[in-house]
This record gives C-alpha cells, structure tokens and sequence, in this order.
C-alpha cells in the first residue's frame, strides 16, 4: 500500500476521475469527434450523451463543458482541445464555483416549471465565460411539457447558450429533441481495456496486483470505469497487503472459473452426484448459489462462441488454463447440446430468483441438465430411427428378409443407463415409398395402421398425396381420418382422395403373395425338402428374419 494515512486516502474513482479528454478511456471516437467540432469552431446547441449507466456521461459532459469555456488559445492547449487547467475558466472549474456551467438532474427535476427556470435564466449572458452550459442529467425524466418548453429553445437557442444531455434510455427522449441534437453513443469500456488501465492506475500508487485479479475486477466492472474503480478500492481495503486472485474472487462472490468448467464437464457427463457435491461444496465456500448458475450461463455462452467464432471467443477469457480447458470441453459437445444447455440455465435462474430456496432450486435446474445432457439431440433421434426400422414400429418385412444387422449407434450417444426413454421428434418425416407411409401409420396408430394396409388399394402414392381404391372392409371415413392423422404426424398438408378406379392389390394382399412365393421357393430347397422327408412332422413356422425357422411340428 502507498503511505498515505486513511484520513488522506482519497478514494481511487474520485482520484482517478478524468481531467482531459485523454483520460477517457476506451471512448476514442467519441473524443475525436468532439475534438475537431471544438477545433473548427463548430459545436452544436445541443449534445446527447448515451449509453449504461457508470460509462462517464457526466464526467464527459463536464469535461466538454471546460473546453468550451477554456480560454487558452487552441495552440496551447492539448491536441484534443481539452480545457488547459490554467486559466481563470478552469480554475474556476476546477474549484467548482463555476456560475456559468449549471447541472440539473432531471430526475428530480421533472416539471415544466424547472425548465422554464432554466431557459429564462439562459437568457441572461454568461458571467464570466464564453458560454453558458446546461448539463441535464436523465433528460428522459423529463415530463413532456417540460419537454416542449425545452424543445421552443432549442429551436432558437441563443448564441451563448449550450445544452448537454445525458440520458441511459435514450428511447424515452422524444425525436423532436433527438433530431435538434448531436447525439452520441457512449461504449461501454471493453473488459481488456478497463484491465490495463486499472494497472496503470496501480502502477502509480505503487501496489502491486496479479493481473488476473485485475481483469476479475474488470469483469465485475461490466464496461464501467467508475464502477471498476470503487471495486478496486473495496479490494485494496479487503487485502491490504496486495491483491490476489483468490481474495478478490471471494471479495466478488465469484465462483472459481476452472472449478465452473469442472461442474459443467460433470454435468455434460451426467455425473450428477458429484456435481450436486461440487455444487454445495461451492455453496459452503461462500459463492451464492444464483452466482453459480450465472457462471454457469456465462461459460455456455463462451463454449458456444468457442465452437462457432473462436477469434470472439478468444478476446473474452484470460488465463491460459481456462483457455486450453474450455477447448477441449467445446471440442467434446455440440452446438444443440449447448443450446439446449443454455435454455435450461436461462429458464432456471429465473426460477431460482423467486423460488423461497434458492439453493434448492439451483440444485433442481442442476439435476435437469444433467438428464438433459443425456438426451439424444433431434437431429440423432432421426438419425436412430432412421437407421434402425424396427425402433419405428415397422413390422418385420416378409418379402425381401435380411441379414440381422447391429442396431447403429449415433455418435455422440451416452450409455444407455444414462438414457431417458427417447421422445418422439416433434414431425415424422414423410413416407417415400406407400409402404413407408404404412409402417409410419402403423407406428403411431396400429388399428388405423391395419386398415391402410389391408383396405387400401393405392391408385397413384407421391409425398403428402393419396388416391386410392377403398376396400370392402374400408371404414367409411379412412381417407379423412388418414389425412387428419398423418397431418398431424408429419406437419404437413396432405391430400388423399377415394377414387372409382382400379388401385393395385392392398399392401396387405401384397405381402401374402410374397410370403407365400417364398414359401414354396422354401419348399423347394433341397435341404428343406430333405428335411421334411426325415421329420413328417415338421413344418414351417416362421419366415420372419433372415434364416427360416425350422420347428419340430406340435
Ligand atoms: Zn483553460
């Protein structure tokens, strides 16, 4: 610490508070802009200043206000024209007895009347310098009347008279205003950059910091120098003998960054007993359990950036170690995964916020992304399906039998212990073929499934288009209530017509023919034939799967 007895200390956000232009950090355009309209003489009546709270709005609006007023000659003063700090205008400024710059909050001040106090008091000249500034803190408090009196100045401002706004919600300021206005955009400051300026700060106080501790600090500082600042303050007052990251990461309530990446990789595992363990391990350390799952949204966020624009992913973290350990999760997860993640956490902090446990409720969200992270995506559900017919609810087909083949696994997919039982897809996919619309029919409703194949006769069968020829055992209302059905199945329109002409053989007589072709084709082989000399008795059973099943008859 530098040795300044506490009575002296003055705090680093009121030490630090720029005095030029060239302290405002990370709002270079902005400077630059406003530079060259005090260089070429050619300011505006009014500026609009923008942007999150703890930005510097104010501090840029005093800051612009000096330079207005500052009487040193542009050659003697700094290259982006800030107030020199010498003369009789800046001392004033700088003692803040300054009569012609005059602030109002008009968050207090809401009424028509304050204005009109203002705008008849910015008749008069300035007292002492070239202009008058009015800086108007929360210009969108204003009421509309107050509004309206102020918009007749603005309109025909008088040569003295300049007004600077600032506002965090400039979408509550009325166009008639915004539209008389220079308007500017206030960025928040980027976390590297807030990093390295805390550490110039430090620098000069003489202390000595971890840099990681600094960029925590910035991080918790969310674009904001001041509020940055007095976080740094309340950390040089919690560890006075330097600042580490450990201290500020309990100062912060902040969960440690690796052991997040420990907690997301258990629950990406569905290892939910040690993540649950982690969890309250976490929670008796002091990090709040709503902290947690905001880490925990964070990481999602950056692990998703990291798998799909990994130079903005790069920027956001520090540490080397986070960076290798994020790589090698993002590399082992996928995008609807992460997705599917994200909502989840999203949803589940907002309920964690009003549940009366909120550690409780964290946990719940916990033990629901753990099972989630088990569950095969829609796009592998298809793929299962797809791949292996009898999961569909196909019937075992008789006409062209097969060789077993082994149920394919889609990648990705986690031991079966781990799996819920699968949901159905939100839309089956359309049948191709009249047969795949069957199996389709039969999977989801076997008694209408029936029907379609043994009362149907199909004339003409394309994608979400149906004639056919009704069979005498046909329901009268099969093609209505096929089309509603499969409508609803597949999410896609449908039509399917009963025509008076002559369809082919139903599915159902099509098959029969098949199975008994095969069946005499069976007969036929000779060591079938063989073997019904030798055993009287047998017959043949099955002529499901591939090899046909010979039993000893009854
Ligand atoms: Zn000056």
């Amino acid at each position: 610490m530098t040795d300044q007895t506490p009575s002296s200390y003055c705090v680093l956000a009121r030490k630090y508070r720029p005095q030029t232009f060239e302290d405002l950090v990370g709002q270079e355009g902005l400077v630059r802009v406003l530079s060259h309209a005090l260089t070429h003489n050619r300011f505006p009546h009014a500026l609009i200043l923008t942007g999150t709270r703890g930005v510097g709005k104010t501090t840029t609006a005093r800051l612009v206000a000096r330079a207005l007023n500052c009487l040193s000659p542009q050659t003697e003063r700094s290259h982006f024209m800030s107030a020199c700090g010498t003369c009789a205008a800046c001392v004033c400024g700088h003692q803040e007895r300054d009569l012609d710059v005059i602030e109002m909050d008009a968050a207090s001040h809401t009424g028509v009347d304050d204005v009109r106090e203002l705008i008849e008091a910015g008749r008069y000249k300035p007292l002492q310098a070239t202009y008058k500034v009015y800086i108007i803190d929360e210009v969108h408090m204003l009421s509309k009347s107050a509004f309206n009196a102020l918009l007749k100045t603005l309109e025909e401002p008088p040569t003295h008279l300049k007004f600077i706004f600032a506002t965090t919600e400039i979408h509550k300021v009325p166009e008639t205003i915004l539209s008389r206005c220079m308007r500017f955009d206030l960025r928040r400051i980027d976390e590297n950059v807030l990093a390295s300026h805390f550490a110039k700060i430090l620098e000069k106080e003489k202390i000595t910091v971890d840099p990681d501790a600094l960029h925590l600090i910035a991080r918790a500082a969310d674009g904001s120098a001041r509020d940055g600042l007095s976080l740094l303050d309340q950390a040089l007052h919690v560890c006075p003998e330097g600042l580490n990251v450990d201290a500020v990461r309990r100062m912060l309530h902040l969960a440690d960054r690796t052991q997040m990446m420990a907690l997301f990789q258990l629950l990406v595992a569905g290892q939910l007993a040690d993540a649950l363990s982690l969890f309250q391990e976490l929670f008796a350390s002091g990090v709040a359990p709503l902290e947690i799952l905001s880490e925990l949204l964070s990481l999602t966020h950056w692990l998703s950036l990291l798998k799909s624009a990994p130079a903005l992913a790069e920027k956001t973290l520090c540490r080397e170690e986070e960076r290798t350990q994020g790589a090698a999760l993002a590399a082992s997860l996928s995008v609807p995964v992460l997705a599917r993640f994200w909502q989840i956490l999203l949803k589940g902090y907002q309920e964690a916020k009003g549940a009366p446990q909120t550690q409780h409720a964290c946990e719940m969200v916990l033990i629901r992304l753990a099972h989630v992270a088990a569950l095969p995506t829609p796009v592998e559900l298809i793929d299962s399906l797809q791949q292996d017919p009898l999961q569909n609810g196909t019937p075992p087909t008789i006409a062209a039998p097969k060789t077993p083949t082994p149920q394919a696994v889609p990648s990705g997919f986690v031991p079966p212990s781990l799996k819920e039982p699968p949901t159905t897809p939100a839309c089956a996919p359309m049948p191709e073929s009249f047969e795949d619309l069957v199996s389709l029919v039969t999977s989801k409703d076997i008694a209408l499934g029936e029907h379609v194949r043994c009362d149907v006769r199909p004339i003409s069968y394309e994608k979400g288009r149906l004639f056919f020829n009704p069979g005498p055992n046909a329901p009268r209302l099969l093609a209505s209530k096929l089309r509603a059905s499969l409508e609803e199945w597949t999410g896609t329109p449908w039509q399917i017509e009963v025509k008076d002409e002559n369809g082919t053989a139903s599915l159902a007589q099509i098959q029969e023919e098949n199975r008994e072709r095969l069946l005499e084709k069976a007969l036929d082989d000779p060591l079938v034939k063989a073997t019904l000399d030798t055993f009287p008795l047998a017959r043949i059973d099955s002529l499901d799967g591939a090899p046909i099943m010979m039993k000893k008859g009854a």
